[in-house]
Protein backbone atom coordinates (compact mmCIF):
# COMPACT_ATOMS: atom_id res chain seq x y z
CA UNK A 1 0.00 0.00 0.00
CA UNK A 2 1.23 3.17 -0.87
CA UNK A 3 0.70 5.81 1.97
CA UNK A 4 0.41 9.53 1.53
CA UNK A 5 3.68 11.71 1.49
CA UNK A 6 4.38 14.33 4.49
CA UNK A 7 3.25 17.21 3.33
CA UNK A 8 7.10 19.27 3.62
CA UNK A 9 9.11 16.38 2.92
CA UNK A 10 9.05 12.75 1.15
CA UNK A 11 10.83 9.46 3.39
CA UNK A 12 13.60 8.38 1.28
CA UNK A 13 17.03 6.47 1.67
CA UNK A 14 15.79 4.47 4.41
CA UNK A 15 16.72 1.12 4.37
CA UNK A 16 13.29 -0.93 4.48
CA UNK A 17 11.92 -3.16 7.46
CA UNK A 18 14.69 -6.46 7.78
CA UNK A 19 11.46 -8.35 8.05
CA UNK A 20 9.94 -11.76 6.25
CA UNK A 21 13.26 -13.47 5.75
CA UNK A 22 14.14 -16.72 6.27
CA UNK A 23 16.83 -16.24 9.16
CA UNK A 24 18.35 -20.30 8.29
CA UNK A 25 19.07 -19.75 4.65
CA UNK A 26 19.76 -16.26 4.56
CA UNK A 27 22.61 -16.82 7.38
CA UNK A 28 25.09 -18.74 5.19
CA UNK A 29 27.50 -19.79 7.99
CA UNK A 30 24.63 -20.94 10.17
CA UNK A 31 24.34 -23.05 7.59
CA UNK A 32 27.82 -24.47 6.92
CA UNK A 33 28.49 -24.71 10.85
CA UNK A 34 25.37 -26.76 11.17
CA UNK A 35 26.23 -28.81 8.10
CA UNK A 36 29.78 -29.04 9.70
CA UNK A 37 28.37 -30.62 12.83
CA UNK A 38 25.72 -32.92 11.82
CA UNK A 39 22.61 -31.38 11.79
CA UNK A 40 22.08 -30.89 7.57
CA UNK A 41 19.34 -33.12 7.82
CA UNK A 42 17.23 -30.71 9.71
CA UNK A 43 18.19 -27.92 7.20
CA UNK A 44 14.17 -28.11 5.79
CA UNK A 45 12.44 -27.95 9.71
CA UNK A 46 15.03 -25.35 10.55
CA UNK A 47 14.11 -22.65 7.44
CA UNK A 48 10.82 -23.48 8.33
CA UNK A 49 11.80 -22.01 11.47
CA UNK A 50 13.88 -19.87 10.01
CA UNK A 51 11.23 -18.12 7.74
CA UNK A 52 8.29 -18.37 10.90
CA UNK A 53 11.09 -16.56 13.38
CA UNK A 54 12.11 -13.77 10.50
CA UNK A 55 8.71 -13.05 9.83
CA UNK A 56 7.29 -9.08 10.91
CA UNK A 57 4.42 -10.31 13.14
CA UNK A 58 6.97 -12.55 15.00
CA UNK A 59 9.49 -9.17 15.33
CA UNK A 60 6.34 -7.58 16.25
CA UNK A 61 5.46 -9.79 18.71
CA UNK A 62 9.07 -9.63 20.29
CA UNK A 63 8.45 -5.69 20.70
CA UNK A 64 5.60 -5.52 21.83
CA UNK A 65 6.69 -8.14 24.44
CA UNK A 66 9.31 -5.65 25.98
CA UNK A 67 7.03 -2.61 25.63
CA UNK A 68 4.85 -4.36 27.85
CA UNK A 69 6.87 -5.84 30.86
CA UNK A 70 5.29 -8.21 33.00
CA UNK A 71 3.58 -7.13 36.35
CA UNK A 72 3.77 -9.08 39.91
CA UNK A 73 0.05 -9.31 41.08
CA UNK A 74 0.83 -10.10 44.93
CA UNK A 75 -2.39 -9.99 46.00
CA UNK A 76 -5.92 -9.47 44.98
CA UNK A 77 -8.87 -6.57 45.55
CA UNK A 78 -9.38 -8.17 48.71
CA UNK A 79 -6.00 -8.55 50.01
CA UNK A 80 -5.66 -11.88 49.54
CA UNK A 81 -1.89 -13.71 48.23
CA UNK A 82 -1.49 -14.42 44.67
CA UNK A 83 1.64 -14.19 43.63
CA UNK A 84 0.87 -14.20 40.18
CA UNK A 85 2.95 -12.80 37.24
CA UNK A 86 0.74 -11.34 34.36
CA UNK A 87 2.95 -11.47 31.13
CA UNK A 88 1.78 -9.56 27.90
CA UNK A 89 -0.04 -12.33 25.33
CA UNK A 90 2.67 -11.43 22.82
CA UNK A 91 4.75 -12.99 25.54
CA UNK A 92 2.97 -16.02 25.51
CA UNK A 93 3.08 -16.38 22.00
CA UNK A 94 6.82 -16.09 21.72
CA UNK A 95 6.55 -18.80 24.65
CA UNK A 96 4.49 -21.26 22.29
CA UNK A 97 6.17 -20.82 19.52
CA UNK A 98 9.30 -22.22 21.09
CA UNK A 99 7.78 -24.62 22.84
CA UNK A 100 6.18 -25.92 19.50
CA UNK A 101 9.16 -26.32 17.91
CA UNK A 102 10.61 -28.13 21.04
CA UNK A 103 13.21 -25.58 21.90
CA UNK A 104 12.64 -26.08 25.45
CA UNK A 105 12.93 -30.14 25.26
CA UNK A 106 14.05 -31.63 21.55
CA UNK A 107 17.12 -32.73 23.04
CA UNK A 108 15.77 -35.24 25.66
CA UNK A 109 14.12 -38.10 24.46
CA UNK A 110 10.68 -38.76 25.89
CA UNK A 111 12.21 -40.77 29.13
CA UNK A 112 14.60 -37.80 29.47
CA UNK A 113 17.85 -39.78 28.45
CA UNK A 114 19.89 -37.35 25.75
CA UNK A 115 17.94 -37.58 22.54
CA UNK A 116 21.80 -37.98 20.71
CA UNK A 117 22.06 -37.45 16.82
CA UNK A 118 22.50 -33.96 16.37
CA UNK A 119 19.81 -33.00 18.49
CA UNK A 120 22.05 -30.49 20.26
CA UNK A 121 23.20 -28.75 16.97
CA UNK A 122 19.34 -28.22 15.41
CA UNK A 123 18.03 -26.91 18.98
CA UNK A 124 20.69 -24.61 19.19
CA UNK A 125 19.82 -23.29 15.62
CA UNK A 126 16.47 -22.32 16.68
CA UNK A 127 17.83 -20.87 19.57
CA UNK A 128 20.26 -19.07 17.68
CA UNK A 129 17.70 -17.88 15.38
CA UNK A 130 15.28 -17.02 18.48
CA UNK A 131 17.61 -14.88 20.29
CA UNK A 132 17.71 -12.62 17.15
CA UNK A 133 13.96 -11.87 17.80
CA UNK A 134 13.44 -11.76 21.19
CA UNK A 135 15.75 -13.35 23.85
CA UNK A 136 13.93 -12.47 27.33
CA UNK A 137 11.17 -15.22 26.66
CA UNK A 138 14.26 -18.00 26.68
CA UNK A 139 15.31 -17.38 30.27
CA UNK A 140 12.72 -19.83 30.90
CA UNK A 141 13.13 -22.14 27.53
CA UNK A 142 16.68 -22.58 28.35
CA UNK A 143 15.95 -23.56 32.15
CA UNK A 144 13.07 -26.01 31.28
CA UNK A 145 15.56 -27.75 28.82
CA UNK A 146 18.61 -27.59 31.11
CA UNK A 147 16.18 -28.98 34.06
CA UNK A 148 16.13 -32.28 32.99
CA UNK A 149 19.94 -32.88 33.22
CA UNK A 150 19.39 -32.13 37.12
CA UNK A 151 16.07 -34.06 37.57
CA UNK A 152 18.28 -37.34 36.23
CA UNK A 153 19.46 -37.49 39.32
CA UNK A 154 16.09 -38.63 40.67
CA UNK A 155 14.83 -41.01 38.32
CA UNK A 156 11.12 -41.16 39.56
CA UNK A 157 10.55 -37.62 39.85
CA UNK A 158 12.18 -37.81 36.10
CA UNK A 159 9.48 -40.23 34.87
CA UNK A 160 6.54 -38.35 36.62
CA UNK A 161 7.99 -34.79 34.84
CA UNK A 162 8.99 -35.87 31.60
CA UNK A 163 5.31 -36.67 30.17
CA UNK A 164 4.45 -33.20 30.99
CA UNK A 165 7.89 -31.56 30.26
CA UNK A 166 8.20 -33.44 27.42
CA UNK A 167 5.41 -32.36 24.93
CA UNK A 168 5.58 -29.55 22.81
CA UNK A 169 2.63 -27.60 24.65
CA UNK A 170 2.82 -24.51 25.92
CA UNK A 171 0.21 -24.76 29.52
CA UNK A 172 0.60 -20.94 30.69
CA UNK A 173 -2.29 -21.94 33.02
CA UNK A 174 -1.74 -20.92 36.71
CA UNK A 175 -2.15 -24.96 38.31
CA UNK A 176 -0.81 -27.71 39.58
CA UNK A 177 2.45 -29.35 37.00
CA UNK A 178 0.55 -33.09 36.91
CA UNK A 179 -2.62 -31.65 35.96
CA UNK A 180 -0.77 -29.67 32.46
CA UNK A 181 -0.12 -30.67 29.55
CA UNK A 182 3.01 -28.58 29.17
CA UNK A 183 5.27 -27.11 32.29
CA UNK A 184 8.24 -24.91 32.14
CA UNK A 185 10.66 -24.70 35.29
CA UNK A 186 13.17 -22.14 36.42
CA UNK A 187 15.95 -21.90 39.16
CA UNK A 188 17.05 -20.43 42.38
CA UNK A 189 20.95 -20.56 43.79
CA UNK A 190 21.76 -16.62 44.44
CA UNK A 191 20.86 -14.98 47.50
CA UNK A 192 21.51 -11.47 48.75
CA UNK A 193 24.70 -12.33 50.37
CA UNK A 194 26.15 -14.52 47.50
CA UNK A 195 25.05 -15.58 43.95
CA UNK A 196 28.66 -16.80 42.66
CA UNK A 197 28.91 -18.51 46.42
CA UNK A 198 26.26 -20.58 46.77
CA UNK A 199 27.57 -22.01 49.52
CA UNK A 200 26.92 -19.45 51.86
CA UNK A 201 23.15 -19.93 50.57
CA UNK A 202 21.32 -19.43 54.14
CA UNK A 203 17.84 -20.91 52.90
CA UNK A 204 17.16 -24.37 54.67
CA UNK A 205 15.33 -27.47 54.51
CA UNK A 206 13.57 -29.32 56.84
CA UNK A 207 12.19 -32.88 56.71
CA UNK A 208 8.94 -33.49 56.53
CA UNK A 209 8.39 -37.25 56.01
CA UNK A 210 9.40 -38.15 51.81
CA UNK A 211 9.59 -34.71 51.49
CA UNK A 212 10.88 -31.35 52.83
CA UNK A 213 9.58 -27.79 54.05
CA UNK A 214 11.80 -24.95 52.87
CA UNK A 215 12.14 -21.70 54.23
CA UNK A 216 14.37 -18.75 53.14
CA UNK A 217 15.10 -15.87 50.05
CA UNK A 218 15.96 -16.08 46.85
CA UNK A 219 17.35 -12.52 45.64
CA UNK A 220 17.03 -13.57 41.74
CA UNK A 221 14.76 -16.02 40.63
CA UNK A 222 14.02 -15.45 37.25
CA UNK A 223 10.48 -16.72 35.60
CA UNK A 224 8.48 -16.86 38.37
CA UNK A 225 5.45 -18.17 36.59
CA UNK A 226 7.30 -21.68 35.72
CA UNK A 227 5.38 -24.61 37.33
CA UNK A 228 8.62 -25.57 39.39
CA UNK A 229 11.79 -24.55 40.41
CA UNK A 230 15.11 -26.48 41.16
CA UNK A 231 16.08 -24.79 44.28
CA UNK A 232 19.32 -24.87 46.59
CA UNK A 233 18.78 -25.09 50.01
CA UNK A 234 20.97 -26.30 53.30
CA UNK A 235 19.94 -29.35 54.46
CA UNK A 236 21.13 -31.59 57.62
CA UNK A 237 23.99 -33.11 55.09
CA UNK A 238 24.78 -29.95 53.61
CA UNK A 239 23.83 -27.91 50.55
CA UNK A 240 21.17 -29.54 48.64
CA UNK A 241 18.96 -29.49 45.16
CA UNK A 242 14.85 -29.49 45.37
CA UNK A 243 12.57 -29.63 43.01
CA UNK A 244 9.53 -26.59 44.69
CA UNK A 245 6.50 -27.12 42.83
CA UNK A 246 4.02 -23.87 42.47
CA UNK A 247 1.43 -26.10 43.61
CA UNK A 248 1.54 -28.61 46.80
CA UNK A 249 0.35 -32.55 46.25
CA UNK A 250 -2.80 -31.73 48.53
CA UNK A 251 -3.21 -29.23 45.24
CA UNK A 252 -2.74 -25.91 47.27
CA UNK A 253 -1.05 -23.23 46.39
CA UNK A 254 2.57 -23.72 47.84
CA UNK A 255 4.31 -21.01 49.76
CA UNK A 256 6.42 -19.26 47.43
CA UNK A 257 5.78 -15.36 47.93
CA UNK A 258 7.01 -13.02 45.28
CA UNK A 259 8.74 -10.15 47.14
CA UNK A 260 8.74 -7.42 43.45
CA UNK A 261 10.31 -8.03 40.33
CA UNK A 262 13.52 -6.72 39.11
CA UNK A 263 13.24 -3.36 37.01
CA UNK A 264 16.28 -4.25 34.86
CA UNK A 265 18.83 -3.16 32.14
CA UNK A 266 17.36 -5.27 29.39
CA UNK A 267 15.55 -9.03 29.79
CA UNK A 268 12.43 -6.76 30.39
CA UNK A 269 10.19 -9.25 28.81
CA UNK A 270 11.17 -11.94 31.03
CA UNK A 271 10.25 -11.72 34.51
CA UNK A 272 13.16 -11.43 37.52
CA UNK A 273 11.90 -12.27 40.94
CA UNK A 274 12.94 -11.35 44.78
CA UNK A 275 11.38 -14.16 46.34
CA UNK A 276 10.72 -15.76 49.64
CA UNK A 277 9.65 -19.53 51.08
CA UNK A 278 7.82 -19.87 54.13
CA UNK A 279 8.02 -23.97 54.90
CA UNK A 280 7.43 -24.04 51.04
CA UNK A 281 6.75 -27.77 50.00
CA UNK A 282 9.64 -29.36 48.07
CA UNK A 283 11.36 -32.69 46.56
CA UNK A 284 14.88 -33.56 47.00
CA UNK A 285 16.93 -34.26 43.67
CA UNK A 286 19.81 -36.19 43.96
CA UNK A 287 21.94 -36.54 47.51
CA UNK A 288 21.72 -33.80 50.44
CA UNK A 289 24.61 -32.31 50.64
CA UNK A 290 25.68 -32.33 46.78
CA UNK A 291 23.22 -29.83 45.82
CA UNK A 292 25.78 -27.96 43.55
CA UNK A 293 27.18 -31.14 42.10
CA UNK A 294 23.39 -31.79 40.71
CA UNK A 295 22.50 -28.18 39.86
CA UNK A 296 25.67 -27.93 38.13
CA UNK A 297 24.23 -30.09 35.45
CA UNK A 298 21.42 -27.71 34.58
CA UNK A 299 23.72 -24.89 34.36
CA UNK A 300 26.44 -26.48 32.50
CA UNK A 301 23.75 -26.26 29.91
CA UNK A 302 22.24 -22.76 30.60
CA UNK A 303 25.77 -21.54 30.23
CA UNK A 304 26.02 -23.21 26.55
CA UNK A 305 22.78 -21.05 26.19
CA UNK A 306 24.43 -18.04 26.97
CA UNK A 307 26.89 -18.42 24.25
CA UNK A 308 24.32 -19.21 21.57
CA UNK A 309 22.06 -16.52 22.12
CA UNK A 310 24.92 -14.00 22.60
CA UNK A 311 26.19 -15.56 19.41
CA UNK A 312 21.97 -14.68 17.47
CA UNK A 313 22.50 -11.37 19.37
CA UNK A 314 25.68 -10.35 17.15
CA UNK A 315 24.28 -12.15 14.06
CA UNK A 316 21.21 -10.00 14.52
CA UNK A 317 23.39 -6.89 14.76
CA UNK A 318 25.31 -7.69 11.62
CA UNK A 319 22.21 -8.49 9.20
CA UNK A 320 20.35 -5.39 10.09
CA UNK A 321 23.95 -3.21 9.98
CA UNK A 322 24.52 -4.96 6.31
CA UNK A 323 20.97 -4.85 5.58
CA UNK A 324 20.80 -0.89 6.28
CA UNK A 325 24.23 -0.28 4.38
CA UNK A 326 23.27 -1.99 1.40
CA UNK A 327 20.15 0.51 1.56
CA UNK A 328 21.31 3.62 2.93
CA UNK A 329 23.51 5.97 0.50
CA UNK A 330 25.71 8.87 2.36
CA UNK A 331 27.34 10.82 -0.42
CA UNK A 332 25.75 9.10 -3.37
CA UNK A 333 27.31 5.73 -2.86
CA UNK A 334 25.72 3.28 -0.80
CA UNK A 335 27.35 2.78 2.90
CA UNK A 336 28.15 -0.98 1.74
CA UNK A 337 30.02 0.25 -1.25
CA UNK A 338 32.27 2.82 1.26
CA UNK A 339 35.57 0.81 2.00
CA UNK A 340 35.78 2.27 5.20
CA UNK A 341 32.46 0.59 6.22
CA UNK A 342 33.08 -2.57 4.51
CA UNK A 343 36.19 -2.94 6.45
CA UNK A 344 34.06 -2.21 9.58
CA UNK A 345 31.40 -4.70 8.72
CA UNK A 346 33.55 -7.61 6.87
CA UNK A 347 35.56 -7.93 9.98
CA UNK A 348 32.06 -7.90 12.74
CA UNK A 349 31.35 -10.70 9.80
CA UNK A 350 34.50 -12.77 10.58
CA UNK A 351 33.64 -12.48 14.41
CA UNK A 352 30.49 -13.66 13.99
CA UNK A 353 31.33 -16.16 11.68
CA UNK A 354 33.70 -17.59 13.80
CA UNK A 355 32.07 -17.72 16.83
CA UNK A 356 28.92 -19.51 14.87
CA UNK A 357 31.24 -21.62 14.01
CA UNK A 358 32.18 -22.32 17.74
CA UNK A 359 28.44 -22.71 19.20
CA UNK A 360 27.58 -25.29 17.14
CA UNK A 361 31.11 -27.47 17.46
CA UNK A 362 30.53 -26.55 21.08
CA UNK A 363 27.15 -28.26 20.44
CA UNK A 364 28.52 -31.11 18.35
CA UNK A 365 30.38 -32.24 21.85
CA UNK A 366 27.14 -31.76 23.84
CA UNK A 367 25.85 -34.53 21.09
CA UNK A 368 28.58 -36.58 21.61
CA UNK A 369 29.59 -36.31 24.75
CA UNK A 370 27.39 -39.47 26.70
CA UNK A 371 29.57 -41.66 24.06
CA UNK A 372 32.77 -39.75 23.46
CA UNK A 373 34.89 -39.14 26.38
CA UNK A 374 37.03 -36.73 24.00
CA UNK A 375 34.43 -34.75 23.08
CA UNK A 376 33.00 -34.88 26.77
CA UNK A 377 36.39 -33.12 27.59
CA UNK A 378 36.26 -30.85 25.10
CA UNK A 379 33.12 -29.70 26.47
CA UNK A 380 33.68 -29.34 29.95
CA UNK A 381 37.27 -26.95 28.92
CA UNK A 382 35.17 -25.55 26.51
CA UNK A 383 32.17 -24.73 27.67
CA UNK A 384 33.18 -22.22 30.12
CA UNK A 385 35.63 -20.25 27.86
CA UNK A 386 33.71 -19.96 25.17
CA UNK A 387 30.36 -19.05 27.23
CA UNK A 388 33.60 -16.12 28.74
CA UNK A 389 34.61 -14.99 25.40
CA UNK A 390 30.94 -15.35 23.50
CA UNK A 391 29.21 -13.39 25.81
CA UNK A 392 31.68 -10.76 26.70
CA UNK A 393 32.20 -10.05 23.40
CA UNK A 394 28.47 -9.55 22.15
CA UNK A 395 28.04 -5.98 24.10
CA UNK A 396 30.64 -4.18 22.24
CA UNK A 397 29.72 -6.13 18.82
CA UNK A 398 26.21 -4.76 19.14
CA UNK A 399 27.65 -1.34 20.00
CA UNK A 400 29.23 -1.49 16.99
CA UNK A 401 26.15 -2.57 14.75
CA UNK A 402 24.27 0.61 16.45
CA UNK A 403 26.68 2.33 15.46
CA UNK A 404 26.48 1.05 11.67
CA UNK A 405 22.58 2.10 11.52
CA UNK A 406 23.59 5.59 12.89
CA UNK A 407 20.81 7.28 14.66
CA UNK A 408 18.46 5.02 13.67
CA UNK A 409 20.13 2.42 15.81
CA UNK A 410 19.94 4.13 18.58
CA UNK A 411 16.06 4.85 19.14
CA UNK A 412 13.85 1.78 20.83
CA UNK A 413 11.73 1.58 17.44
CA UNK A 414 14.98 -0.33 16.17
CA UNK A 415 16.05 -3.98 17.40
CA UNK A 416 18.96 -2.83 17.92
CA UNK A 417 18.86 -0.73 21.29
CA UNK A 418 17.00 -3.47 22.57
CA UNK A 419 20.06 -6.14 21.56
CA UNK A 420 22.26 -3.63 23.34
CA UNK A 421 21.00 -3.57 26.13
CA UNK A 422 20.33 -7.42 26.61
CA UNK A 423 23.87 -8.06 25.65
CA UNK A 424 25.81 -7.98 28.98
CA UNK A 425 23.09 -9.91 30.74
CA UNK A 426 24.45 -13.52 29.04
CA UNK A 427 27.84 -12.99 30.87
CA UNK A 428 26.57 -11.76 34.44
CA UNK A 429 24.57 -14.70 34.65
CA UNK A 430 25.27 -18.26 35.35
CA UNK A 431 28.59 -17.88 36.12
CA UNK A 432 30.02 -14.32 35.88
CA UNK A 433 33.40 -13.36 33.59
CA UNK A 434 35.96 -14.09 36.43
CA UNK A 435 33.86 -17.48 38.03
CA UNK A 436 34.36 -19.02 34.07
CA UNK A 437 38.07 -18.41 33.78
CA UNK A 438 38.23 -20.05 37.34
CA UNK A 439 36.41 -22.81 36.01
CA UNK A 440 38.53 -23.44 33.33
CA UNK A 441 41.45 -23.85 35.67
CA UNK A 442 39.37 -25.85 37.31
CA UNK A 443 39.14 -28.28 34.30
CA UNK A 444 42.47 -27.90 33.76
CA UNK A 445 43.97 -28.82 37.21
CA UNK A 446 40.96 -31.71 38.36
CA UNK A 447 40.95 -33.03 34.61
CA UNK A 448 44.57 -32.15 33.56
CA UNK A 449 44.76 -35.38 31.00
CA UNK A 450 41.49 -34.90 28.90
CA UNK A 451 42.13 -31.15 28.78
CA UNK A 452 45.38 -32.25 27.24
CA UNK A 453 43.99 -34.37 24.77
CA UNK A 454 41.51 -31.09 23.64
CA UNK A 455 44.82 -29.66 23.23
CA UNK A 456 46.28 -31.58 21.27
CA UNK A 457 43.23 -31.73 19.04
CA UNK A 458 43.00 -28.10 19.30
CA UNK A 459 46.77 -27.91 17.58
CA UNK A 460 45.97 -30.45 14.81
CA UNK A 461 42.67 -28.83 13.46
CA UNK A 462 44.77 -25.36 13.68
CA UNK A 463 48.14 -26.66 11.59
CA UNK A 464 49.48 -23.86 9.88
CA UNK A 465 46.92 -21.18 11.00
CA UNK A 466 48.80 -18.26 11.24
CA UNK A 467 49.38 -17.53 15.23
CA UNK A 468 48.25 -20.97 16.01
CA UNK A 469 51.29 -22.63 17.54
CA UNK A 470 52.49 -19.39 18.93
CA UNK A 471 48.80 -19.43 20.64
CA UNK A 472 48.91 -22.69 21.95
CA UNK A 473 52.46 -21.67 23.74
CA UNK A 474 51.50 -18.92 25.20
CA UNK A 475 48.29 -20.29 26.88
CA UNK A 476 50.14 -23.22 28.38
CA UNK A 477 52.92 -20.18 29.57
CA UNK A 478 50.00 -17.75 31.34
CA UNK A 479 48.88 -21.19 33.06
CA UNK A 480 51.95 -22.36 34.13
CA UNK A 481 52.90 -19.18 35.74
CA UNK A 482 53.01 -19.54 39.80
CA UNK A 483 50.34 -16.17 40.01
CA UNK A 484 48.22 -18.65 36.84
CA UNK A 485 44.93 -17.13 38.48
CA UNK A 486 45.98 -13.10 37.63
CA UNK A 487 47.13 -14.78 33.90
CA UNK A 488 43.47 -16.56 33.48
CA UNK A 489 41.72 -13.94 31.69
CA UNK A 490 44.35 -14.07 29.21
CA UNK A 491 44.85 -17.96 28.39
CA UNK A 492 41.10 -18.06 28.61
CA UNK A 493 40.76 -15.79 25.85
CA UNK A 494 43.27 -17.69 23.65
CA UNK A 495 42.10 -20.55 24.30
CA UNK A 496 38.50 -19.49 23.47
CA UNK A 497 40.02 -18.10 20.09
CA UNK A 498 42.14 -21.08 19.34
CA UNK A 499 39.03 -23.04 19.46
CA UNK A 500 36.99 -20.70 17.38
CA UNK A 501 40.11 -20.72 14.98
CA UNK A 502 39.77 -24.63 15.02
CA UNK A 503 36.13 -24.42 14.32
CA UNK A 504 35.73 -22.46 11.35
CA UNK A 505 38.76 -24.50 9.83
CA UNK A 506 36.33 -27.16 9.52
CA UNK A 507 33.44 -24.89 8.10
CA UNK A 508 36.02 -22.32 5.67
CA UNK A 509 39.70 -22.69 5.93
CA UNK A 510 40.19 -19.15 4.38
CA UNK A 511 37.71 -18.00 6.46
CA UNK A 512 39.56 -19.77 9.24
CA UNK A 513 43.12 -18.08 7.57
CA UNK A 514 41.31 -14.21 7.98
CA UNK A 515 40.29 -15.37 11.84
CA UNK A 516 44.08 -16.87 12.86
CA UNK A 517 46.15 -13.81 11.11
CA UNK A 518 44.00 -10.85 12.75
CA UNK A 519 43.23 -12.48 16.03
CA UNK A 520 45.50 -15.49 16.95
CA UNK A 521 48.76 -14.06 15.21
CA UNK A 522 48.76 -10.44 17.02
CA UNK A 523 45.67 -8.90 19.45
CA UNK A 524 42.80 -7.83 17.26
CA UNK A 525 42.80 -4.05 17.61
CA UNK A 526 40.18 -2.77 19.97
CA UNK A 527 37.83 -1.41 17.19
CA UNK A 528 36.16 -3.00 14.60
CA UNK A 529 37.15 -2.57 11.18
CA UNK A 530 41.06 -1.62 12.33
CA UNK A 531 42.18 -4.55 10.67
CA UNK A 532 43.65 -5.04 7.03
CA UNK A 533 41.37 -8.08 4.92
CA UNK A 534 42.26 -8.45 1.48
CA UNK A 535 39.28 -7.04 -0.90
CA UNK A 536 38.13 -10.37 -2.22
CA UNK A 537 37.62 -12.07 1.14
CA UNK A 538 35.96 -8.46 1.88
CA UNK A 539 33.24 -8.98 -0.29
CA UNK A 540 33.75 -12.84 0.41
CA UNK A 541 32.59 -12.32 3.76
CA UNK A 542 29.25 -9.65 3.35
CA UNK A 543 28.06 -11.79 0.58
CA UNK A 544 28.13 -15.07 3.31
CA UNK A 545 26.99 -12.73 5.74
CA UNK A 546 23.73 -11.80 3.87
CA UNK A 547 22.52 -12.64 0.15
C1 LIG B 1 18.61 -10.61 34.95
C2 LIG B 1 19.13 -11.60 35.91
C3 LIG B 1 18.42 -12.76 36.15
C4 LIG B 1 18.89 -13.71 37.03
N1 LIG B 1 18.16 -14.84 37.24
C5 LIG B 1 18.59 -15.75 38.14
C6 LIG B 1 17.84 -16.93 38.41
O1 LIG B 1 16.81 -17.20 37.79
N2 LIG B 1 18.28 -17.78 39.36
C7 LIG B 1 19.44 -17.55 40.06
O2 LIG B 1 19.78 -18.36 40.91
N3 LIG B 1 20.18 -16.44 39.82
C8 LIG B 1 19.79 -15.54 38.88
N4 LIG B 1 20.53 -14.42 38.63
C9 LIG B 1 21.69 -14.16 39.46
C10 LIG B 1 23.02 -14.34 38.78
O3 LIG B 1 23.23 -15.68 38.44
C11 LIG B 1 24.08 -13.78 39.74
O4 LIG B 1 23.90 -12.37 39.78
C12 LIG B 1 25.48 -14.14 39.31
O5 LIG B 1 25.69 -15.50 39.50
C13 LIG B 1 26.53 -13.35 40.09
O6 LIG B 1 26.31 -13.46 41.46
P1 LIG B 1 26.27 -12.15 42.38
O7 LIG B 1 25.31 -11.18 41.77
O8 LIG B 1 26.02 -12.56 43.77
O9 LIG B 1 27.71 -11.53 42.25
P2 LIG B 1 29.02 -12.00 43.03
O10 LIG B 1 29.00 -13.46 43.23
O11 LIG B 1 29.20 -11.15 44.22
O12 LIG B 1 30.14 -11.65 41.96
C14 LIG B 1 30.51 -10.30 41.66
C15 LIG B 1 31.68 -10.31 40.71
O13 LIG B 1 32.80 -10.94 41.32
C16 LIG B 1 33.37 -11.90 40.44
N5 LIG B 1 33.94 -12.99 41.24
C17 LIG B 1 33.27 -13.88 41.98
N6 LIG B 1 34.15 -14.74 42.55
C18 LIG B 1 35.39 -14.36 42.17
C19 LIG B 1 36.71 -14.82 42.45
N7 LIG B 1 36.93 -15.88 43.22
N8 LIG B 1 37.75 -14.20 41.86
C20 LIG B 1 37.55 -13.12 41.08
N9 LIG B 1 36.33 -12.64 40.79
C21 LIG B 1 35.26 -13.24 41.33
C22 LIG B 1 32.24 -12.35 39.53
O14 LIG B 1 32.75 -12.81 38.29
C23 LIG B 1 31.42 -11.07 39.40
O15 LIG B 1 31.94 -10.32 38.33
C24 LIG B 1 20.10 -13.48 37.72
C25 LIG B 1 20.84 -12.32 37.47
C26 LIG B 1 20.37 -11.39 36.58
C27 LIG B 1 21.17 -10.15 36.32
Amino acid sequence: MTQAPFATHEVFNQSPPFWNVDLFTSDAPLVAAVAANGGAAAEGELSEFGRHWGSAAMADRGRVANENTPKLRTFDAKGHRRDEVEFHPAYHELMADSAHAGVHNSTWNADGAPAGGASEVIRAAKFYIASQVETGHLCPITMTRASVAALAEEPDLLARVMPVLGTRSYHPAFAPWWTKHGMTIGMGMTEKQGGTDVRSNMTWAERDGDAYRITGHKWFMSAPMCDAFLVLAQAEEGLSCFFMPRFAPDGSVNAIRFQRLKDKLGNRSNASSEVEFHEAYAERVGAEGKGIRTIIQMVQLTRQDCAIASAGLMRSGLAHALHHARHRSVFQKHLADQPLMQAVLSDMALHVEATVALVMRLCRSFDRAPVDAKEAGYMRLLTPAIKYWVCKSAPGFLYEAMECVGGNGYVEEGILARHYRESPVNAIWEGSGNVMCLDVLRALSREADAALAVFHDLAAETQGLSGATEAIASIGKALRRPDGERMARLAVEKLALLAAAAALNAVSPRQAELFAATRLAGNHPSMYGAVELPSEDIRGLLERALP
